[in-house]
C-alpha cells in the first residue's frame, strides 16, 4: 500500500540532498522551492502514517488519527498553494512583481484550512482499505481544484512570457497533478496524491532548480552582461574617437595650410612636428575606430577595380618619410606578370600594407625593408597574389609569434620602449585579411628580421600587366596635387561645423574656386536653387537635414540639371552599408575625412566640368 509513498519520499530526499548541497542566492523562488520540498516531505510522511492510523481505527486514538489527517491534508493544500506561488515566479522573473500579482491568493488556502479544522471528518471503511472523507476533505479537494485551475489558467495566459525550455515540462507536471488529484478524489483508496506532488517538484528541479540549470542560467546572464558591457565599450570608443577626430582634422588641416605660407625655417620645423604628431594621433584613432567596427561586425569589404602597382607607388613617399634618417634601403619587388588592374578592396590592401611596412620600418634600425607582390597561383580570370613585407630588423621571439595578432598585445616590451604603438595594428591586419578571405602569416628569426605576408585571390580585370605598363607608370605617378586651378568653379560646402568648413576652404584655396557655405542640408537645398553650382561637397551628419536627405531632395528637384550636379559626400565614418546608402541617395562619390588634399583634388578634377579646369602655371 505504501510502497509508492516510500519511493516518492526517497526520490524527494535525493533531490533535496542535491539541491541543498549547492550554496545559492536566497531568492524568492529559492525560498518557495525549499518550502515546497519540506512540505511534500511532511505530506509523504503523514501520508504513510495516516494509511496506518486509518486502517487501525481500533487501536489508534481518534484524536491522534484526526491530528495526522489534518497534517496530511493541510500539507496538501499548503503545497498546492506554494506551487501556485512558484509557478508565478516562472512567469514574472521580477520577485516583487510575482509577489504583487499573488497578494490575495492565500485566501482560498485559509478557507481550506478553516474547513479542515472546523468541518466534520469521517472515515470510510472498505475491503480495499479505509480512508478519510467528509465535508472537510471535500473542502480540501475543492480548494485544490481551484488552485490548480488558477495555475493552469495563469500559465496558459502568460505562455509566451515563460522560458521555452521550462514551460512545457512544468505545464505537463501540473496537468498530471490535476489528473492525479481528480483520480484520488474519485477513488480515495488509490493513495497517489503524493506521487503527483513529487512529480511536480521533480519537474521544478529538472527545469529550474537543478544546480546545472542554475549554472547555465548564471553563465547566460553573465554572458549577456559581458556582451552588453563590451558593446557599450565599443560604442564609447567609437564615439570618443569620433569626437577626437573632428578637432584633430582641424589641427592637421590648418597646420598644412600654415605650412604653405612664407614662414621661417624654425616655424616650419615646429609645424612639421605638429603635423606629424597629429597624423600619428589620427592614425591611432583610426585604428581604434577600425577595431571597434570590426569587433561589432560593422566592417564591410568594398570591392572595386584597383591598380596594385599604383597603390605601392602612392605609398612610396609615405614610407620614405617614415624611414627618415635611418640607414634603411626600401626595395620593391613586383612580379612583372602581375595584372595592372585587379578587382578587390584596394583600400584595405593599402591599409594592411601601410601597417606592415610601418612596423617593419619601426622595428628595424638598419638594413633593408622589401615589399614584394607575387603571383602564386593562377586561374582563368583570377590570380592568387602574395604580398609580403620583409625586414632586417630585430625579429620576434618564437614564443611571441602566437600572440602577435591578438588585440592590444605588444611583445618584446623592454626592447620596444619608446616606440609608439597600440598593439592593434596586426590585429586589424589579421581581421582584414580574414574578411577578404585570405591568410596573414609571419616568419621571423629573433635578431635577424621578420617577414609578414598575406595571400589573396583577386579577380583580374583586362589583359595588361605591370610589365606592359612599366613605361607609362612614371607619368601617372606624378600625381595631381594642385596642378590645376578652377577660378570659375562655383562650389558649395555643406557642413554644420564652422571649423570644418574653414579647414576645407583653406585646404582648397590654391585651386582658387568660388566657395559658398551652407550649415545644413536644408540650407543646401535652398541654395542650389538660388545659384548654379558646379559641385557640392556634402557632410553626412548634420542637424535639421542630413546629407543623405538633402541629396535626395536635390535629385528630386524638377530641373534636369539637378540630376547632373556632382555631389560628393564628406564623411568621417564609413561603416557597413553606409557607402551604398550614399550612392543610393544619389551622391557621386564619397570622400573620407580627414580630408586628404590629394584625394580631394583628384576627385574634384574628375567631377568638375573640363571647361572649368585650368592647368597651373
Ligand atoms: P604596435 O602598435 O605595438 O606596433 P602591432 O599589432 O602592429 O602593434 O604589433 C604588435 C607587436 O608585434 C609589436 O609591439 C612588436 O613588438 C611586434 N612586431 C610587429 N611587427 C614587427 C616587425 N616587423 N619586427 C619586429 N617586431 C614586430
Amino acid at each position: 500500500m505504501i510502497k509508492l509513498q516510500v519511493a516518492c519520499l526517497v526520490t524527494l530526499l535525493f533531490i533535496a540532498a542535491i539541491y541543498f548541497s549547492v550554496k545559492r542566492k536566497k531568492t524568492y523562488s529559492h525560498r518557495l522551492f525549499s518550502i515546497s520540498l519540506g512540505v511534500v516531505v511532511i505530506n509523504l510522511i503523514f501520508d504513510i502514517i495516516t494509511v496506518y492510523t486509518v486502517n487501525h481505527l481500533g487501536c489508534v486514538s481518534e484524536l491522534l488519527n484526526r491530528f495526522c489527517h489534518i497534517i496530511f491534508l493541510g500539507s496538501l493544500i499548503v503545497e498546492v498553494y506554494i506551487c501556485f506561488l512558484y509557478s508565478s515566479t516562472l512567469i514574472f522573473p521580477n520577485d516583487e512583481e510575482a509577489k504583487r500579482e499573488n497578494k490575495w491568493s492565500f485566501i482560498p488556502m485559509c478557507f481550506a484550512c478553516l474547513a479542515l479544522l472546523l468541518l466534520p471528518l469521517d472515515y470510510v471503511q472498505t475491503d480495499e482499505g479505509n480512508y478519510s472523507w467528509g465535508l472537510s476533505v471535500i473542502g480540501v479537494y475543492a480548494m485544490l481544484a481551484i488552485y490548480l485551475v488558477m495555475i493552469l489558467f495563469e500559465m496558459l495566459y502568460h505562455w509566451k512570457q515563460i522560458q521555452v525550455k521550462k514551460r512545457t515540462i512544468v505545464l505537463l507536471a501540473f496537468i498530471i497533478e490535476i489528473v492525479v488529484s481528480t483520480m484520488q478524489a474519485i477513488k480515495p483508496t488509490l493513495l497517489i496524491s503524493g506521487a503527483g506532488l513529487t512529480l511536480l517538484n521533480l519537474a521544478f528541479f529538472l527545469t529550474v532548480e537543478s544546480p546545472d540549470v542554475h549554472l547555465i542560467e548564471r553563465l547566460r546572464e553573465e554572458k549577456e552582461r559581458a556582451d552588453g558591457a563590451n558593446e557599450a565599450k565599443s560604442k564609447f570608443l567609437s564615439n570618443m574617437s569620433h569626437e577626437i577626430r573632428t578637432p584633430m582634422n582641424a589641427i592637421v588641416g590648418l597646420t598644412e595650410v600654415l605650412m604653405r605660407e612664407d614662414i621661417g625655417e624654425k616655424e616650419r620645423k615646429y609645424l612639421q612636428n605638429i603635423r606629424s604628431s597629429g597624423d600619428a594621433l589620427l592614425g591611432l584613432i583610426n585604428d581604434l575606430l577600425d577595431y571597434s567596427k570590426i569587433e561589432s561586425g560593422k566592417f564591410v569589404i568594398t570591392e572595386d577595380n584597383y591598380e596594385p602597382l599604383m597603390v605601392l607607388e602612392d605609398l612610396k613617399p609615405v614610407f620614405e618619410d617614415r624611414i627618415g634618417d635611418k640607414p634603411i634601403t626600401l626595395n620593391y619587388d613586383v612580379d612583372q606578370n602581375l595584372p595592372w588592374t585587379l578587382y578587390g578592396d584596394g583600400l584595405r590592401i593599402r591599409q594592411i600594407l601601410i601597417n606592415l611596412t610601418n612596423n617593419a620600418i619601426k622595428y628595424t634600425e638598419s638594413g633593408f625593408v622589401t615589399i614584394a607582390i607575387k603571383i602564386v597561383e593562377k586561374k582563368e580570370d583570377e590570380v592568387k597574389i602574395e604580398v609580403s613585407v620583409q625586414d632586417s630588423g630585430q625579429g620576434i621571439r618564437k614564443e611571441d609569434l602566437s600572440r602577435l595578432f591578438d588585440a592590444f598585445t605588444q611583445v618584446d616590451i623592454k626592447k620596444n620602449k619608446g616606440k609608439e604603438g597600440t598593439g592593434l595594428g596586426l590585429a586589424i591586419c589579421k581581421q582584414l585579411v580574414d574578411l577578404m578571405g585570405g591568410k596573414l602569416d609571419v616568419q621571423s628569426e629573433y635578431g635577424k628580421g621578420s617577414e609578414f605576408s598575406f595571400t589573396l585571390w583577386q579577380k583580374v580585370i583586362g589583359k595588361e600587366t605591370v610589365g606592359d605598363r612599366e613605361t607609362k607608370k612614371e607619368e601617372i605617378s606624378k600625381a595631381l596635387e594642385f596642378d590645376f586651378t578652377a577660378p570659375e568653379a562655383r562650389i558649395l560646402i555643406v557642413d554644420d561645423m564652422e571649423l570644418n568648413r574653414e579647414v576645407a576652404i583653406a585646404l582648397l584655396e590654391p585651386l582658387q574656386m568660388q566657395i559658398d557655405e551652407a550649415e545644413n542640408g536644408y540650407q543646401a537645398v535652398q541654395m542650389v536653387q538660388q545659384k548654379d553650382y558646379d559641385l557640392v561637397l556634402m557632410d553626412h551628419y548634420m542637424p535639421v537635414m542630413d546629407g543623405i536627405e538633402a541629396t535626395q531632395k536635390i535629385r528630386g528637384l524638377t530641373d534636369e540639371k539637378y540630376r547632373r550636379l556632382p555631389i560628393l559626400a564628406l564623411t568621417a565614418d564609413v561603416v557597413a552599408g553606409e557607402k551604398e546608402n550614399f550612392f543610393k541617395a544619389g551622391m557621386n562619390e564619397v570622400i573620407s575625412k580627414p580630408i586628404q588634399v590629394n584625394e580631394m583634388c583628384e576627385k574634384l578634377h574628375k567631377y568638375l566640368d573640363e571647361a572649368l579646369i585650368k592647368s597651373a602655371v
